[in-house]
């Protein structure tokens, strides 16, 4: 009977793909909410292995879920694993205080969960044996052997002072090895379905090593004849200690066993031992584990010797420098050389060497994920659900990859850019020297690099040239890294946003927020900053203030309209324009009112006088003139409000001496009057 696992998420992806990835070995439920979950528990809680179960649901979320498991007492007879997005430590602890087993953050990885879900029911399993709940559901398993003969093995390799990791290399190789033979041919009475058995029996090829004695086994340095006569004798005694358990000879893991303790060190050329079997008269499984154990002896460090490269091992094999083996069993070595090297590498990296994880990797070992209908079904709709959501924001979606380096563009952006879905060499032309300017991309992926797992996010404005258009973009990305122990820098997700308009309007807001609306000349808060920062760079140029108030404008307005007012106002400004420089600031502050603040050279007053002369005018039936207060900037002392203090006294003086004149600024003013023109 399989072990049945319950999904509880309110997600059908989610349910999906996690029965995907576990639908091999268990049997799956599914519930949408922990009302749902409930209903199952009642009818199943005997049979449910393990339950995994995300937070947020509707109707019943997890914690409420775990609540009613802690009440029915449920808790205790099923382990729970929670799989959530949520890592703040209060969700997590609040999990494990409701008594779950092990907690899974998303995103999650097939291997993850696989291995967390096989760990969880192997341990809750033994916590089951220790109090005497269940005793042999886990035994049940496989053939009920796969745990003895781990644990068989183990004792073996521990008294050879070997890895532990010996059966687990030779279990994979075996593995290897009979796929790959398998692909060749069909003449050897064995088929895929038999390879998990040869694999645990393949475990037990050294189990003879038990009868051996220590000094022997342990012996640094070579054998002697009498000592090697000893060790040989371990593939007989194995195949005996097989034979001798009564009432199950017929077993095919004991018949498979027996066969490969005795033959493992056979040779295709009848030089092995103990028999001197001679080619396709040795089994064909003896066959290939002798083959793995010599691969394995060669790579690994033993008392006696330093471990071989794989690529040396290979060769010594292929020249018969160990041996001769069977040839089509060479031709496997030849095919599978480049993959051998890497399934064995995660496997001493993925073990702590204990039983239980050896059977768990071998679980694992088991094929790949095979995405289901229903699965694929799902994520379809997943992409077309995002591709209209691209499509209508209107933005480019970018996704970038390190190595080999390459830009996938989405569809929309391909087509906004007028470039290809797919951009290899990004750096280059055309994309990162003719849509990005200068450095600027290089400028990006550098700020990417440097991002970390932790706070991966870059966000910066671009100048980007978009089909000869030049645009304020946005771009927003996100650093992708490996989840290894040192996680390493893949790439990176983002997109690129245009705001060039709104930039435009920004713009144009702050624009207005400083300018009068009528006149277009500065507003009186807008100049009063300007001015302020001249003031406090303390250069050694001279400065002066100018205001003025027209003369009896009121009139303009009574006689002949508040337009024809307007027009004398934009009259007004526009021969400010024309008399000043670009450098020089023109404000009106408000009704008739204007500033005006320039540099000088040695003298003011010649300046003052030009101005003041081309204002004073004729504007259509309507005499222009004006009363101007003027004062130095050297004598404020750096402080605008001073500044305009002692200009607005200046024109107060002119108005009240008569109108139509200027007025420099004098310490005496304020009481005794100024000299007015
Ligand atoms: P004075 O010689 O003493 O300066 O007399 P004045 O008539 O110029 O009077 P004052 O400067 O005190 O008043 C300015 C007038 O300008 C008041 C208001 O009716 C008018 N005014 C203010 N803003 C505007 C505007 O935007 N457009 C028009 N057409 N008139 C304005
Ligand atoms: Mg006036």
């Amino acid at each position: 009977m399989r072990n049945k696992i319950l999904i509880v998420d309110d997600s059908e992806i989610n349910r999906s793909l996690l029965s995907d990835m576990l639908s091999g070995e268990y049997e799956i439920l599914e519930a949408e909410n922990g009302m749902e979950a409930s209903a199952i528990l009642q009818s199943h809680e005997h049979e449910i292995s393990v339950m995994l179960l995300d937070i947020v649901m509707p109707v019943m979320d997890g914690f409420e879920t775990l609540v009613a498991m802690n009440k029915n007492g449920w808790i205790k007879s099923i382990p729970v694993i929670m799989i959530s997005a949520e890592t703040v430590p209060a969700y997590v602890d609040r999990a494990y205080d409701l008594g779950v087993q092990d907690y899974i953050s998303r995103p999650f990885d097939e291997r993850t969960v696989r291995r967390r879900v096989i760990n969880t029911i192997m341990l809750f399993a033994k916590q089951k044996e220790l109090s005497h709940m269940v005793a042999d559901q886990m035994m049940e398993k496989e053939n009920g052997n796969q745990l003895m003969i781990e644990i068989l093995s183990n004792i073996v390799e521990f008294r050879n002072g070997e890895s532990g990791l010996h059966v687990l290399h030779i279990r994979t190789l075996t593995e290897l090895f009979l796929k790959a033979l398998l692909e060749k041919t069909d003449k050897y009475d064995i088929s895929r379905k038999d390879i998990p058995l040869i694999c645990n029996a393949s475990a037990l090829h050294d189990i003879g090593k038990i009868v051996i004695p220590e000094e022997v086994l342990n012996k640094p340095g070579r054998f002697t004849d009498e000592e090697f006569a000893i060790m040989r004798t371990h593939s007989m005694e194995g195949a005996r200690l097989l034979e001798d358990i009564p009432m199950r000879k017929n077993e095919p893991l004991i018949q498979l066993g027996y066969q490969i303790c005795r033959w493992h060190h056979e040779r295709y050329d009848g030089k092995g031992y103990p028999d001197g079997l001679k080619g396709e008269e040795i089994p064909i499984v003896a066959q290939v584990v002798a083959l793995a154990d010599v691969y394995d002896a060669l790579t690994s460090k033993r008392v006696y010797k330093d471990a071989y490269s794989h690529e040396k091992a290979v060769e010594m094999i292929l020249n018969g420098e160990c041996g001769i083996f069977n040839p089509i069993l060479m031709e496997c070595l030849k095919d599978i050389s480049d993959t051998l090297e890497k399934e064995l590498s995660v496997l001493s990296q993925g073990s702590s060497q204990t039983e239980i994880l050896g059977t768990v990797e071998m679980m694992m070992e088991k094929g790949e994920l095979e995405v289901s209908e229903r699965t694929l079904r799902l994520l379809e709709h997943e992409r077309t659900k995002y591709q209209f959501y691209a499509e209508l924001s209107h933005e480019i979606q970018f996704e970038y990859t390190a190595m080999p380096e390459m830009l996938i563009l989405s569809e929309w952006g391909a087509r906004y850019l007028d470039m290809p879905e797919t951009v290899l060499n990004p750096r280059e032309e055309a994309f990162g020297q003719k849509v990005f300017d200068g450095s600027d991309f290089e400028e990006l992926l550098r700020l990417l690099v440097n991002t970390t797992p932790e706070k991966p996010v870059v966000e910066k404005k671009y100048l980007l040239n978009i089909n000869g258009h030049e645009r304020w973009s946005r771009v927003i990305a996100r650093s992708m890294w490996d989840d290894g122990e040192t996680p390493e820098y893949m790439g990176a997700i983002g997109k690129i946003v245009d705001i060039h308009d709104n930039m435009e309007k920004m713009t144009n807001l702050e624009r207005m927020a400083a300018h009068d609306s009528l006149t277009g000349l500065l507003n009186h808060k807008a100049a009063k900053e300007k001015i302020s920062d001249i003031l406090n760079q303390d250069e050694q140029q001279k400065y002066i203030l100018l205001l003025f108030d027209l003369d009896k404008f009121k009139q303009a307005n009574d006689q002949y309209g508040h337009l024809f007012g307007d027009e004398v106002l934009k009259y007004v400004a526009e021969t400010i324009k024309k008399s000043t420089r670009a450098s020089d600031i023109a404000a009106r502050m408000g009704g008739d009112e204007f500033l005006l603040f320039m540099p000088y050279k040695e003298q003011a007053e010649p300046l003052v006088k030009r101005i003041f002369d081309l204002l004073c005018g004729q504007y259509k039936e309507f005499r222009v003139s004006v009363s101007m207060g003027i004062a130095c900037a050297e004598e404020c002392g750096g402080d605008y409000s001073v500044l305009f203090h002692m200009a607005d006294e200046a024109m107060y003086e002119a108005k009240r001496s008569g109108r139509g004149r200027y007025c420099f600024y004098k310490a005496e003013m304020a009481d005794t009057g100024g000299e007015a023109r």
